[in-house]
């Protein structure tokens, strides 16, 4: 019975044993790259799953968790208030939505206009909180699948770091579809060392999810966001 508190058994089994072959993977790409496999965070990605599962990877001691759309994620983390976990919001975020985020999130992944900015740090200052923020980088081309153009990160990452209650963290990247990872990896990585270049403790580079952590551990990134791999194949949407 999945009972508040005490989520199924079966359930648990089942992350467990993803978890412990995602770990494995990190770790393997960690040691062939000549990397601390400590120095990689895993962000597991909830959305769609129930707080239950938050449950369950927290009992495993993962306790960073991401989320993509504040409608799902406001009450999960309500729902899961005192377990000592740190959100992440990695989806695209309307400004209206930023006071929302900024109340409960850790750290938001996907920052990549100045109006975020302006109104993330509104979010964060009326709820008497610090948030960190990466600037999502664009390895398309393509904005309207959001993150901001290279060129256009550098600014962006100024406005963040002179926010007040905003914490620069780094950058992050989605890879683009149909497209070598490892070859997209590294132009992040490169708008990662020029932001850190400027902003020393911006140290954060979020890269890799389920079919590409490899690849973004390879070229460096500090936090993967795992979803699949960890909890399983999504339900259909709608
Ligand atoms: C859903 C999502 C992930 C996790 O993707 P998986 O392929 O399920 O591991 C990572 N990052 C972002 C931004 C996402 O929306």
């Amino acid at each position: 019975m999945s009972g508040a508190g005490a989520p199924d058994a079966g359930r648990r089994a089942e992350v467990a044993a993803n978890l412990a072959e995602v770990r494995a993977r990190i770790a393997a790409a960690c040691a062939a790259a000549g990397r601390d496999p400590g120095a990689v965070t895993l962000v597991a990605v909830t959305k769609t799953w129930p707080a239950d599962d938050v449950r369950v990877l927290a009992g495993l001691g993962v306790l960073d968790v991401g989320e993509n759309r504040d409608q799902e994620a406001a009450p999960k983390a309500a729902a899961c208030e005192g377990l000592g976990l740190r959100w992440h919001f990695v989806g695209r975020l309307q400004t209206n939505k930023a006071r929302s985020v900024a109340s409960y999130a850790h750290a938001v992944h996907s920052v990549d206009t100045a109006r975020l900015v302006a109104a993330l740090q509104r979010g964060a200052e009326r709820a008497q909180r610090r948030v960190g923020a990466l600037v999502q980088v664009s390895l398309d081309g393509d904005t309207s699948r959001g993150g901001a153009l290279p060129e256009d990160v550098a600014v962006l990452a100024d406005l963040v770091a002179q926010a007040s209650h905003l914490d620069l963290r780094g950058v992050m990247a989605v890879a683009p579809l149909q497209a070598d990872p490892a070859e997209a990896f590294a132009r992040l990585a490169e708008v990662a060392a020029a932001v850190r270049a400027a902003h020393p403790h911006a140290s954060w580079l979020s890269a890799g999810m389920s079919a590409d952590l490899e690849a973004a551990v390879a070229a460096g990134a500090t936090h993967v966001r795992v979803g699949t791999a960890l909890l399983g194949r999504r339900p259909p949407l709608g």
